[in-house]
């Protein structure tokens, strides 16, 4: 039995799902305590509990503790198990995170599996849908996996009832990762999402992206989108010729449009200065599938707490196998796989 502090490092629900997923991956039962110990509200929220909750069933797990605001669980995993199955979060919680908790796991099973996951699908501080399919999933691609995921509905904070699916299937060759540049640029586009709001929301938002990046109107769209409540969101993608890179500003009450179109105007602006083609998001996301793959090193900003603390959870399963180089306002991550150690 491994046991994890929950509350350690960045002290979030990623702690919890490499935990989990890591637990069910290598057969080793795990205590998490002291989950989100430090957070406003600690404990398992929603999306937490369900993430949870679904690690346990796509590995056959037993699982003790697991209630909304519970603050230790164990999960004590058979085998992973792939299938057919469907988690509601039942509130606007992340949909992508209780998919990259569950993820890992059944590339590890022997046959495909079929995802249908409900909650939020563009929530504030957790990857939009659009991050997953045009970021992460086609680094994934490159490393020999082969998964799928499609936007059936939006769910915007605070309403939810959004959808996704997603289909994964095993992961059968396991080739390493190596991701230095961005190459060329290649294009550049951002949409507005807006769903239940007043138009002029989104035309103020497209106005001052055009004004604050220079670009055309071509290069911004608006688009009204059904979901069950109000939202908004700003999708900025960076296209270079190894990476796209995803910028998300999600619209909240009260905010004025025109500072969430600043704040996407700030990030697009800070990546662009830079060249680096890994963002701080996509190298905390990248740690896990590299760890229990073949490896491989990448080139990204400088490190976040989150892929800090990514790393050092690794650790306690795995040992050491991601060194974190910094060079300047750059790092070179490299990490030893799984594969690539019981080779
Ligand atoms: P907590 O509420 O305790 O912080 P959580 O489960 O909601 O927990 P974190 O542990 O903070 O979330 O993890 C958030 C994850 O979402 C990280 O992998 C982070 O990189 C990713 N993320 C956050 N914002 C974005 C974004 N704009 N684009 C892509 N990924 C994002």
């Amino acid at each position: 039995m491994i046991t994890i502090d929950g509350s350690q490092g960045e002290g979030g629900g990623q702690i919890l799902r490499t935990s989990l997923a890591l637990s069910a991956i290598t057969g080793t039962p795990v205590r998490i305590e002291r989950i989100r110990a430090r957070r406003p509200k600690p404990g398992l929220q929603r999306q937490h509990l369900v993430a949870v909750q679904a690690a346990a069933r796509v590995c056959n797990g037993h699982l003790d503790g697991a209630e909304l605001h519970s603050r230790e669980i164990v999960l004590t995993p058979q085998a992973p198990c792939d299938g057919t199955y469907e988690f509601d979060i039942g509130s606007a919680g992340s949909t992508t995170l209780v998919l990259q908790t569950v993820l890992p796991i059944l590339l590890c099973a022997d046959g495909p599996s079929q995802l249908r996951i409900r909650g939020g699908t563009h929530n504030p501080m957790a990857p939009p849908v659009e991050f997953l399919q045009e970021s992460f999933l086609p680094v994934l691609h490159r490393i020999g996996i082969a998964a799928t995921l499609d936007l059936a509905r939006h769910g915007f904070y605070p309403a939810g009832g959004g959808a996704i699916s997603a289909g994964i299937q095993p992961w059968q060759a396991r080739v390493p990762l190596q991701l230095h540049e961005r190459g060329k640029a290649i294009g550049r586009h951002a949409e507005v999402l807006l769903a239940n709001l007043p138009a002029h929301v989104a035309s103020r938002e497209a106005q001052a992206l055009k004004h604050g990046l220079h670009w055309s109107h071509a290069e911004v769209d608006e688009r009204e989108v059904a979901a069950d409540g109000p939202g908004n969101a700003i999708i900025a993608r960076l296209r270079h010729a190894a990476i796209t890179t995803v910028i998300t500003a999600v619209g909240e009450l009260r905010k004025p449009a025109e500072q969430v179109a600043q704040d996407c105007v700030r990030q697009v602006q800070r990546h662009l200065q830079g060249d680096a083609p890994v963002c701080q998001h996509l190298a905390d996301q990248l740690l896990l599938p590299l760890a229990i793959g073949a490896g491989g090193s990448f080139r990204t900003v400088a490190p976040s707490e989150h892929t800090r603390t990514n790393a050092a959870i690794i650790a306690a399963f795995l040992g050491p196998v991601v060194d974190i180089a910094e060079q300047g306002g750059c790092a070179v991550v490299s990490v030893r796989g799984r594969q690539a150690q019981a080779g």
